[in-house]
């Protein structure tokens, strides 16, 4: 007879998530959290540079030669990722309203409402 936990299993179910790198999180989120953005934490790696940098945002491009979301705005700039892709305003940068894109129109601050869109990489786990 199969166990509960084996049925869970061949369903595709993974016993856990990542822990360590829950543990970073919940250290980030208690040492950045903010107002603007006390449901989520706050994101400062750059995915492309591989650097924890203040202007990092969320920015869902189509451009084809990096697949990074989260993005610094030097190389936002530097890959011409319009302004209008960007999908958050929840760095320190754009806290601060110093936040400025080179490459084409800066999107005012206004326009976002500081909500982390968050698109799930890997296993989610559901029970935080
Ligand atoms: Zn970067």
């Amino acid at each position: 007879m199969g166990t509960m936990k084996d049925a869970l299993l061949k369903a595709g179910l993974k016993p856990t998530a990542n822990p360590k790198e829950q543990n970073e999180r919940e250290q980030i989120s208690k040492k950045k959290m903010t107002e603007s953005v006390s449901h989520q934490v706050q994101r400062n790696f750059c995915e492309e540079c591989q650097q924890v940098l203040p202007d990092v945002e969320l920015y869902y491009h189509r451009n084809p030669t990096t697949e990074a979301e989260w993005i610094c705005v030097k190389c936002a700039d530097r890959l011409k990722i319009a302004d209008s892709f960007r999908q958050t305003a929840q760095s320190d940068t754009s806290i601060k309203k110093m936040f400025r894109r080179e490459h084409g129109a800066t999107r005012q601050a206004s326009e976002f409402k500081n909500v982390i869109a968050q698109k799930p990489k890997g296993p989610v786990n559901g029970n935080r």
